[in-house]
C-alpha cells in the first residue's frame, strides 16, 4: 500500500485491517507503515481496530502455545544497585530506599517453596549489586540446578562482562532477561546517566545470545521522552536481535526518582505494542507484566488477551516484597503472589486459559 501525502487519518484508518493482516501474514512491515499503524491505533477512536489487532495476536499466540500461560517464580534477591537509571526506584541515588540482599540459603528456600507450588522456572532478579562476586552468583545458580535439575534458572541482574555471563552459563543458568529499555540513542540518554550506553547494553544482549542463553530484551511504554519513532526503532531492534523473550510494560513513576512527576504509560498503548510484538514474533515468550497489572486491575488478563503467554508471580520472601519498589504501588499481593496461584488460575480460567506448569522453554530450545 502506498500512502499519498494527502491521506487524512480517516482515509488511512480504512487501511488498518489490511495492515494488521499483512503484519500477521509476513511478521513485519516497513518502518513507515509501522509508524502510521501505531499512530492510528493509539487514537482514542480506534477501539474497533484495536479489537481486531488483539484478536489477531491472540490467535497467533494460541496457535503456537495453546490456551496456556507459563508461570515463573520471581525472586527479587537484592535491591542494592550501582546504577542510577532515572526511572528506577532502586537506583543508587535513592537514599530513601530501604536496602536488602538475600543470602544463598534464603534464595534456595524461595526455590524450595516455589518447587512445592509447582513452579519450574526461577527468575533471579536484582540491581547490579557488587556485594555478590561473579563466583557467588555462579554458586547460587549451581546450587539451584543441583537441587532441582528439572528447573530452569533465569538471571536478570543487568550488565556484566562476557566472562561473567559465561561463568554463570557454565554454572547452569538457562535464560537471561535484559531489557534494552529503548533502541534510540538520544532517548537512552534521557533515561540513563552518561555512564550507561545503549551500545554497551546491546553488546551484552549479543554476548548473552552467543553464549546460548534464551535471551530476553524489551522496553517500557510511555517512558519520558519516548516518541512513536522510538517505538518503531524498538520494534526494528527486536526484529534484528530475535530474542526468545520480550518484556514490555508501562512506565510508572516512582516518587523518589527524577521522574516522580511524569505521567505513567497508557494501558492501551502497552496492549497495542504487546499485540504488534506478538505478530512480529509468533514464537516469543511474552510476559503480561506486573507493571501492567499495577496500572489496571485487569491488566494481567488484558495482556494475555492481547497475545502474552507468560506471567511471573512474586516468590520473594514476604518481608522484602515491599522493598523491591521499582515504581510506585508495585503490586505483589493476591494473584501477584506465587503463594496464590489458585487465584491466578481462576482469573485465567475466566478468560479461557490454564496455567502451564512446565519449564516453558522457548520453542527453538526444546
Ligand atoms: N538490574 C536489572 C533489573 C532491572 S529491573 C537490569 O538492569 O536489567 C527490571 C525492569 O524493570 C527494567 O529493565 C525496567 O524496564 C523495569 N522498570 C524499572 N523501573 C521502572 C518503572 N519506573 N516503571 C516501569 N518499569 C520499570
Amino acid at each position: 500500500m502506498t500512502l499519498s501525502p494527502g491521506d487524512t487519518s480517516t482515509e488511512f484508518s480504512k487501511h488498518i485491517p489490511g495492515l494488521i493482516r499483512r503484519l500477521a501474514d509476513t511478521g513485519d512491515l516497513p518502518d513507515e507503515e509501522l509508524c502510521r499503524l501505531l499512530e492510528q491505533l493509539f487514537c482514542h477512536e480506534a477501539e474497533e481496530y484495536r479489537d481486531i489487532l488483539y484478536k489477531t495476536a491472540r490467535k497467533v499466540s494460541v496457535q503456537t502455545f495453546g490456551n496456556k500461560v507459563y508461570v515463573r517464580g520471581l525472586i527479587e534477591f537484592t535491591n542494592y544497585c550501582r546504577n542510577n537509571c532515572y526511572y528506577c526506584g532502586i537506583r543508587a541515588g535513592n537514599k530513601k530506599a530501604s536496602r536488602y540482599r538475600l543470602t544463598k540459603e534464603e534464595i534456595l528456600l524461595c526455590c524450595r517453596e516455589g518447587c512445592a507450588l509447582g513452579l519450574r522456572t526461577f527468575v533471579l532478579q536484582g540491581g547490579e549489586d557488587m556485594a555478590y562476586s561473579p563466583q557467588d552468583i555462579g554458586d547460587i545458580v549451581a546450587a539451584i540446578k543441583q537441587t532441582w535439575p528439572d528447573c530452569a534458572v533465569t538471571l536478570s541482574i543487568g550488565e556484566h562482562s562476557r566472562e561473567d555471563y559465561l561463568l554463570w552459563r557454565q554454572a547452569g543458568a538457562d535464560r537471561y532477561l535484559l531489557r534494552h529499555e529503548t533502541a534510540d540513542n538520544a532517548h537512552y540518554g534521557k533515561l540513563h546517566p552518561p555512564k550507561l550506553s545503549l551500545k554497551h547494553r546491546v553488546q551484552c544482549l549479543y554476548s548473552l545470545k552467543e553464549l546460548g542463553y534464551q535471551t530476553g530484551a524489551g522496553f517500557m511504554v510511555g517512558s519520558p521522552g519516548q516518541t512513536i519513532e522510538c517505538l518503531v526503532k524498538d520494534l526494528r531492534f527486536l526484529k534484528k536481535l530475535q530474542p526468545e523473550m520480550i518484556g514490555i510494560g508501562p512506565f510508572i513513576p516512582h516518587r523518589d526518582t527524577p521522574f516522580a512527576s511524569e505521567s505513567p504509560g497508557s494501558l492501551t498503548q502497552t496492549l497495542v505494542l504487546l499485540s504488534i510484538v506478538r505478530l512480529m514474533h509468533p514464537k516469543a515468550l511474552l510476559p503480561s507484566t506486573t507493571a501492567l497489572s499495577t496500572i489496571d486491575e485487569k491488566g494481567r488478563e488484558l495482556g494475555i488477551l492481547a497475545g502474552a503467554n507468560v506471567v511471573m508471580p512474586n516468590l520473594s520472601p514476604d518481608g522484602v516484597r515491599k522493598k523491591y519498589m521499582l515504581y510506585d504501588n508495585k503490586r505483589s499481593e493476591g494473584s501477584e503472589a506465587a503463594q496464590h496461584l489458585d487465584q491466578l488460575a481462576s482469573r485465567f480460567a475466566a478468560i479461557g486459559y490454564t496455567i502451564d506448569f512446565g519449564r516453558g522453554d522457548a520453542p527453538s530450545f526444546r
